[in-house]
């Protein structure tokens, strides 16, 4: 009775405990707003719940429903979502601001996917009052990227770890945030995690010169770099690792430098202790994912003199 009229008096509260029940962590946003509730850490009492050190957004975040029943009876808040512990990144394409032209954020995504080896997977999504799209996808399992701003690309951000989204449901005096695909995330591109987790994003940056290096000599060098890199990661980075990898050699092979078939066959050779008992690697999805990293580097290859000695 209590659930029935409380849900018809507060839909966010439905709308939180379903996003819990999607797995992923949530947290209460002042009604009306995208501001989370409670104290910002610089105004940090050390009392309370932050009696051990500032309790964070994303860590109060919680899939705990009988908490978030208990705090959504009090007030209609707006739901965040903590994505880094939800195992989400989020990618958010804004729109040009206010009297500026041009392309929008996911006109620009769209256009760097053709450029990386999209195109950009169907996913959940959910529409933003501005007219901006959230895309959610699956972090590749252990990882850790981080949430950045006009890293991938300009007007597009993404969520990740140290960051957060408004749910679907939640309401600003703009409008709604709407939920326009409900298919559950799909994996993040191998071709997006590179370009969040490294510095520049090669897809964006401009062509690497390599001078007075035989290529052979440098292909070969670079392969046996990223196969060791391979060799080494841990259980919980395979995919990423695996998957930037792959990436990078495909740029080299792409350029010529490197052949395709010799850096499949050492790519897939130093992935194999990723096969164990105690992983969800298998064969098949290591060269699915490394047949994918080498023709999404393939498309961006390096730039090189050819005729270097
Ligand atoms: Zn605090």
């Amino acid at each position: 009775m209590d659930t029935a009229n409380s849900s018809a008096a507060n839909p966010l509260r439905e709308w939180a405990l379903y996003a819990a029940g999607m797995g992923w962590h949530v947290f209460p946003l002042r009604p009306g707003t995208k501001i989370p509730t409670g104290h910002a850490e610089a105004r940090c009492p050390g009392t309370g719940r932050c009696a051990d050190g500032h309790q964070t957004p994303e860590k109060r975040a919680t899939t705990d429903t009988a908490v978030i029943g208990d705090a959504w009876d009090r007030a209609p808040f707006n739901i965040g979502i903590a994505t880094g512990p939800s195992g989400l990144v989020v990618i958010d394409c804004d729109m040009p601001k206010d009297g500026e032209d041009g392309p929008t954020g996911a006109n620009r995504l769209e256009w760097l996917a053709g450029e990386c080896g999209g195109p950009l997977p169907d996913t959940y999504t959910v529409t933003t009052p501005s007219g901006g799209i959230h895309r959610y996808y699956l972090a590749p399992p252990g990882s850790r990227l981080p949430s950045t701003k006009g890293k991938v690309c300009r007007l597009v951000d993404t969520r990740a770890w140290g960051g957060y989204v408004v749910g679907p449901g939640s309401v600003t005096e703009q409008g709604a945030y709407d939920l326009t695909d409900d298919r559950d995330p799909v994996e993040l591109p191998g071709w997006l995690v590179q370009a969040i987790a490294e510095s520049p994003s090669p897809a964006i940056s401009a062509p690497v010169q390599i001078r007075s290096v035989a290529p052979s000599t440098y292909g070969s060098v670079a392969l046996a770099n990223e196969c060791g890199r391979v060799r080494a990661a841990q259980p919980e980075q395979h995919n990423a690792v695996l998957s930037s990898a792959a990436y990078t050699i495909g740029r080299k092979v792409g350029a010529g430098l490197i052949d395709h078939a010799t850096a499949r066959a050492d790519l897939i050779t130093a992935a194999a202790h990723m096969v164990t008992a105690s992983c969800d690697c298998t064969d098949r999805e290591i060269a699915r994912v490394v047949d994918a990293g080498l023709a999404a580097g393939a498309r961006n290859p390096v730039a090189h003199r050819k005729d270097a000695a």
